[in-house]
């Protein structure tokens, strides 16, 4: 899918909105204090589990959530949230065990899950009507005795869900009750847009609710909340109990997290902290969202309003193919715009049809005019076209 859209918005030159990564740097601070503990000779290995600056700043980033962790033994600094995960699920995991995932998950999911011996059992999150909503029951019924882990992504990528305080409650009580843990993966935590009124917060983690902490690991990174993906900087947060099985994990699969850049997003995290910068970029992404929101409300495409995360969910409806492959070609070739086809989102990719995904980590302008190129599809006819049923018959 991501080859995909590459492959299309190289092709047509079209603007990618298929790949969640930000066309920005992050903060200056950031690669400023990446580059001078590099100067400085930051360049071999730190302790397996991360320096102990950037540890002392995820304890007090936890604290401020009401969440108390030993950095010297319950955080773990990892390669991204995606090692952190690995991680976390190698810790929990013996064969056969059962993971519970909230459909459609991010999709690495699946890998990381079989890769630890477990069984990925998605749950659906349900269509209604313009936003998507999380169906407690039908989490509870899929609990089977060999059920061991929820894998919980809120914030949620791709269907821009969060968890409400009276859900996180719920599941909790469903993970208490079955004796289950959590890995929650947290990355999007810093951008929940809160509801209409404006009121925009930080997500709450469900590690804070009564009982969890001890059955939770946490995973996150800085790849969202500083904007630096490709630094490949993240952490878990595990009860001691759990902890020395991940860190031993963790230092057999990567040693430890590039050097200089721990001591980056250390600086970077401070520096967001004490200056509410979060809260600007809170702003500055609401903007984005509505932005591109609106583009492709008028081009016809249905998408659903995020309440968090940088990602829209759109359908195909009447003015594009429901194979999102071909969609996704279409809108390229003939639009200028790429998306992201979801078949690797869904247990079974017949389920993402008619649905793509778009993201507005961009810089404002470069959304404005994928809204003025996907305007043009309203007024095409409707399909499929003569133009799509060449792409899908492979005769163009
Ligand atoms: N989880 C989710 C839900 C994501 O969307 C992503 C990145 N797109 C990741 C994990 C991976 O994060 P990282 O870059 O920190 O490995």
């Amino acid at each position: 899918m991501y080859t995909q859209t590459d492959e299309l918005a190289t092709q047509y030159g079209s603007i990618n909105l298929g790949r969640g990564a930000p066309d920005f740097d992050g903060p200056p601070v950031v690669r400023h204090a990446a580059l001078t503990a590099m100067r400085s000779g930051l360049n071999q290995y730190s302790a397996s589990a991360g320096h102990p600056e950037l540890l002392r700043v995820l304890a007090e980033t936890a604290a401020s959530d009401g969440l108390d962790y030993d950095p010297g033994a319950e955080i773990t600094v990892t390669a991204g949230a995606t090692e952190a995960l690995a991680v976390a699920l190698e810790t929990l995991l013996k064969p056969g065990d059962e993971v519970l995932m909230l459909e459609p998950f991010y999709d690495s999911y699946p890998a990381l899950v079989l890769r630890a011996g477990g069984i990925p059992v998605p749950v659906p999150l349900v269509r209604h009507g313009s936003a998507y909503v999380l169906d407690v029951d039908a989490v509870a019924a899929a609990v089977t005795a060999r059920t061991k882990v929820l894998l919980l992504n809120t914030p949620h990528n791709p269907t821009g869900w969060s968890a409400s305080a009276d859900e996180l409650k719920a599941l909790a009580d469903i993970v208490l009750r079955h004796g289950l843990h959590v890995v929650c993966d947290e990355v999007y935590a810093e951008l929940v847009y809160g509801s209409v009124d404006g009121d925009e917060m930080r997500h709450p983690s469900i590690a804070s609710l009564p009982g969890l902490r001890e059955r939770t690991i946490v995973c996150s990174s800085a790849s969202k909340s500083l904007s630096v993906c490709g630094w490949r900087v993240g952490w878990a947060y595990a009860p001691r109990r759990l902890s020395s099985a991940l860190r031993h994990a963790h230092r057999m699969l990567s040693y430890c997290a590039p050097v200089p850049l721990q001591l980056g997003v250390a600086e970077g995290l401070t520096w967001a902290r004490e200056t509410g910068w979060f809260d600007q970029q809170r702003t500055v992404y609401r903007e984005r969202r509505d932005a591109l929101v609106s583009g492709l409300t008028a081009a016809g495409l249905r998408p659903v309003v995020p309440t968090s995360g940088y990602m829209v969910i759109a359908q195909t409806g009447t003015v594009l193919p429901h194979d999102p492959m071909v969609a996704n070609e279409v809108l390229a070739r003939d639009h200028g715009v790429t998306g992201l086809p979801l078949s690797g989102f869904f247990e079974n990719p017949e389920r993402a049809s008619g649905l793509l995904r778009f993201a507005f980590c961009k810089e404002l302008a470069v959304i404005e005019e994928a809204g003025r190129r996907l305007a043009a599809l309203s007024s095409t006819d409707a399909v499929p076209s003569e133009r799509s049923r060449k792409i899908h018959a492979g005769s163009e």
